[in-house]
């Protein structure tokens, strides 16, 4: 009978998830650089059929039934994108019906992992010739608002924020870092700017501004520190009649998030992660790991308050949201490792079941069905 209420709460998600409502895992090639290929790298990642992704370093290429049969060579994900994908089909396959989502009043969340220099920022953010995701998915909220002429009653909120060895900043208003506090709507980041956007024009200015407000090691000014994780929330606040033809406001979130380098620092399992926690790597970072282990293994707990990531995404992660992950992974050879363990991190974060719900049509569940709405309370509440 539970399986069935939450079914039914999954199928209100609409048509993000694929009916099982889980995470959607996707994996991208980046091309090979002129550095890897100085270096003598070779290509060590196949993509075949847009869905699978072969390791082939040490097997011959072309031998893909040998590779699946050894561990942690072949995995299988949503999709997956060859090198030659553009930033269109990334942002159309992954991000496109969340989007869609969100305007209706849903919760929507990115997240790009992967080792530093696989891909991340190009995916999330891109360059002026080629926009990435954040940028491509305003772009495309702005187009859906006026084509249904809701201008005026869709009001569109930027803020981009950066956690960095636990300290949270507004990247579009630099100064003192931000106390975070929990509220009525969840934790929030107390005087957080929020850019109210009107065109998508401004926006790409806005971003590559922000991104030069992340900081950077003390060493290599001009690059963005690989521990620096950045945040871009889009709030879309729009109003409704309800039921009783009172006027309601409803508010949709989505969270684009560029996450900090995972070199060493994902843990796939509990011995890992306690190994890691003596080290000082990346509190953030781990605790996201303890998080979707949690999510994965269906605990009722999840450890949430142990970073600043993880309270920021308390309601982007599992619970009442759509998320997608995209894996970011070099073909060079000489990553083989990191591309491995990013590969099984993935892997790893399909399993997680989240109850994709819309809040506000539970809500007026009618009377007769009273039981059955406290039940789907109840599961929702287990999984905020
Ligand atoms: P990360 O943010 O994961 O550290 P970047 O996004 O900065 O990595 O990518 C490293 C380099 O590779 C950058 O110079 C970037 O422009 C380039 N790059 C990454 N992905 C692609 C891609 N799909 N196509 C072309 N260049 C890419
Ligand atoms: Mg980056």
């Amino acid at each position: 009978e539970l399986d069935s209420i939450s079914e039914k709460a999954a199928s209100k998600g609409g048509g993000v998830d694929d009916g099982g409502s889980r995470i959607l895992v996707f994996v991208r090639l980046r091309p090979i650089s002129r550095k890897e290929r100085e270096a003598g790298a070779r290509c060590c990642v196949k993509i075949v059929d847009g869905r699978d992704v072969y390791l082939t370093e040490f097997a011959t290429e072309n031998d893909y039934l040998r590779l699946k049969r050894l561990r942690g060579r072949h995995f299988t994900f949503d999709a997956s994108f060859p090198d030659t994908a553009t930033q269109h089909d990334v942002y159309s396959t992954t991000t496109a019906e969340l989007v869609e989502a969100v305007l209706q009043g849903r919760n929507g969340s990115v997240f790009c992992y992967g080792a530093t220099g696989a891909g991340k920022t190009y995916t999330m953010l891109g360059t002026i010739e080629n926009p990435g995701v954040m940028v491509l998915a305003i772009k495309d909220l702005f187009s859906k608002i006026r084509q249904r002429s809701f201008d005026g009653n869709h009001v569109v909120h930027l803020s981009y924020l950066e956690v960095y060895n636990e300290t949270v900043r507004d990247l579009l208003s630099p100064g003192r870092p931000l106390v975070l506090r929990e509220d009525k709507q969840g934790i929030v980041a107390a005087g957080l700017t929020q850019y109210r956007a009107y065109s998508t024009d401004e926006v790409m200015a806005l971003l590559q501004q922000g991104n030069l407000n992340r900081t950077t090691e003390p060493t290599r000014c001009n690059e963005t520190s690989s521990r620096s994780h950045a945040i871009l929330q889009v709030v879309i606040e729009y109003h409704v009649k309800d039921s009783s033809n009172n006027i309601v406001s409803r508010v949709g979130k989505l969270s684009l998030i560029d996450l900090a380098g995972s070199e060493r620092a994902l843990a796939t399992d509990q011995r890992t992660l306690r190994s890691l926690e003596g080290a000082n790597i990346n509190k953030s970072l781990l605790a996201l790991s303890s998080c979707i282990n949690a999510l994965v293994e269906g605990k009722k707990h999840i450890p949430y308050r142990n970073s600043k990531l993880t309270q920021l995404l308390k309601d982007s992660l599992g619970g009442a949201c759509n998320t997608v992950m995209i894996a970011n992974i070099s073909p060079s050879n000489l990553s083989f490792g990191e591309t491995q363990n990013t590969l099984h991190w993935a892997d790893r974060a399909k399993e997680i079941r989240t109850k994709a719900y819309d809040a506000h049509e539970e809500m007026q569940i009618p009377d007769s069905e009273t039981d059955q709405a406290k039940l789907l309370l109840e599961l929702q509440k287990e999984n905020r």
